[in-house]
Parts: C-alpha cells; structure tokens; sequence
C-alpha cells in the first residue's frame, strides 16, 4: 500500500557544482577512473527490441574499487574529516554497498568505523565488511532495529551516522561518476540511472543542469520497489512496498532531498521489473563480457523495456555496480 510520509523539517541543501568539482580533486587517485564502452552486442540487442539505432555508452562503475559507484561518496565524506572527527569515526546500518563503500574508504582514511547489521546476515556480505576492517555489530531481527541501535552508538560515542540518502557530501561525491561520464562521452542525448535513494540520479540531475544542459537523465527503479518513483509522480514523499531482489534498488520511502532535485531536473522516471532486470544481468554477462549485479543491471533493462524513449539516441546507461551473489548470477543465466 502507498502511504504519504511527513517531510522532515531539516532537508540539507543539495551540493553545488562548485562541491562536486571540489570532491573530484578530493577523491582523484583514490577511485577508479571507470571505463565508458560501447558494446555493439548490446546495441544490436537494444535495436531487436525496438530501439532502432539506439548506441549505448556504458559506465562501467561495477569496475569501481568495492564493486559500486558508492565508495566516491564514501571517500569524500571521509577526506573531510579532521583528525578527532576520523578519531570519532562513523557508524552506518547497512548490509550492502553502502556498508563496504565506507568501510573502504575508513580504512584508507584512518577513521573508525562501524557497521550495525541486523542478526544472519548474508555471511560473504558480513565477511567482506569485517574484511575491510570495519567493527560489525549485530543487532535485532530488522533493519529497523539495526537502525536504532547504531542510532545509540552515535550518541555514546560521537561517530558520525551516516545515512544512505540525505547527505550532501555523499551525493556530491556520486556525482564525480557523472562527470567523468560527459569527458567520456560528450555527446549523450539522454542518460539512464538506477535509483534507490536517488543519489546517483539526483548527482546525475545536478552534473547534467551545470554541464550538459540538453541531456535528459531518465531514473530508473524496481517495480517491485517503486518509493522513489511514486514520490516523483506525487510530487511528494511517499513509502511504497519494497519487495524487489534487486538489493541496492530494495528500498521503502523517498528522501526529501533527492527527491527535491529530480523534481526539479528529473526527465522520466520508469520501472521495470525484476524477471526484466535478471534479463540485463544476462545481457551484460554474454554480450559485454561484464557481471552486473541487479541494481547495476536496471538501467540496461529500461532501454531493453521501453524501446521507444531511446530509439535513435545516444544513451548513457549506469553500470552502478558488479556484487552479484552466485545465486543471482545463476538465476540471471537460467542455471
Ligand atoms: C546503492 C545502489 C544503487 C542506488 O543508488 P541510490 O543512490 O541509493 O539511488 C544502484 N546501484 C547499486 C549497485 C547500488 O549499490
């Protein structure tokens, strides 16, 4: 069921292009400069669904150090801290990219960090945390437990908490993925991204007004999990069932403050499902040569879906990240 959810009373401004430019200093050398490609086979498949003479550029930002386009928002929130806010640390509630993505920039930044997961976590994701250096802390049955209580150990300690929607920082640092995509590829017509809390669109939306002011960024969620998407359509913030298996698109409400850029930028906003994302997945295995995880595949998958919004354009897809389980990928290719 769809709901109306209150607007928080403090929304953060978003970043300036003046914040984006300077994360890009900030981050460089640190992250990788992830290749833009073109796939032929991918085109010829965009084309035998409709989108005749659609050429695709993908960003390949499942290459990115952790496996996702994250750990640049991660890297500029944690190159900011001075020496007692890196004592202090952060604590985030995460079991997915986000969690590895601060993990990995806390340990090459020095700053302490802890991850609240809730009870059986998925153990390779748990693994790869603790691997990173992180402190794991489980906690509770839910994500809203596990929430709670890194809530607590905020205020015991002082560790920044960081949210996975809702901060500038990390929005301005997503956006630099954005940027390197327009030096890449100068002429895209349209450019599509996968959203869950609407960072990586609302970064795209700000990188395209400032440079690219004909570009139409188009955002994509699961059908399954369509919040971001209804708050869009609402022109308010709404929380929506959240079923999809997609994990970095698997989230319940919008975010006042993505949701305020793509209001204002935002071209279209589309869904697919997510028999139609594993198909993508498939795509981006036998026809790229590359392993996608779901969210990193949603993007394809529109094209794919809605072949007449891309036909005979230039198309920026968002390849947002490559942590795919063993039981996705064998799900995706029908094993
Ligand atoms: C987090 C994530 C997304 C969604 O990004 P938002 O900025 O939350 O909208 C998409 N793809 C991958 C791989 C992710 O990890």
């Amino acid at each position: 069921m769809t709901t109306t959810t209150p607007q928080p009373a403090d929304v953060p401004a978003p970043p300036t292009m003046r914040d984006v430019l300077a994360a890009a200093r900030r981050i460089d050398g640190l992250v990788v400069r992830t290749p833009a490609l073109r796939h032929p086979e991918l085109d010829r498949a965009a084309a035998a669904a409709g989108a005749t003479g659609a050429s695709l550029v993908v960003k390949h930002e499942n290459l990115q150090h952790t496996g996702a386009f994250k750990v640049r928002g991660a890297l500029n929130l944690l190159l900011g801290f001075d020496d007692s806010e890196r004592r202090r640390g952060i604590v985030a509630y995460s079991t997915g990219n986000h969690a590895q993505a601060l993990a990995h920039a806390a340990r090459r930044t020095g700053t302490a960090c802890t991850i609240v997961m809730p009870r059986h976590p998925n153990p390779l994701k748990e693994r790869a945390v603790r691997d990173l250096g992180a402190d794991v802390v489980l906690h509770g049955a839910t994500f809203d437990d596990a929430r709670a209580r890194a809530g607590e150990v905020a205020a015991a300690t002082g560790a920044r908490l960081v949210g996975a929607a809702n901060e500038p920082v990390l929005v301005a640092g997503v956006a630099t993925a954005t940027l390197e995509l327009l030096e890449q590829a100068p002429d895209l017509e349209v450019l599509v991204v996968p959203v869950g809390g609407g960072s990586g669109a609302a970064a795209a939306c700000l990188v395209a007004a400032a440079l690219a002011p004909g570009l139409r960024v188009v955002a994509v969620q699961a059908a399954a999990s369509p919040a971001a998407h209804d708050s869009w359509r609402a022109g308010e913030l709404r929380t929506a069932v959240n079923a999809t298996r997609a994990e970095g698109l698997a989230v319940g409400c919008g975010f006042a403050l993505t949701q305020a850029v793509l209001r204002e930028r935002l071209a279209d906003f589309l869904l697919v499902d997510d028999d139609a994302i594993a198909a993508a997945q498939r795509l981006y295995l036998t026809g790229a040569r590359t392993v996608a995880e779901g969210a990193g595949a949603a993007a394809l998958a529109a094209v794919l879906a809605r072949p007449a919004e891309f036909a005979g354009h230039r198309v920026g897809v968002m390849c947002s990240g490559g942590n795919a389980s063993e039981a996705e990928l064998r799900r995706a290719i029908g094993a």
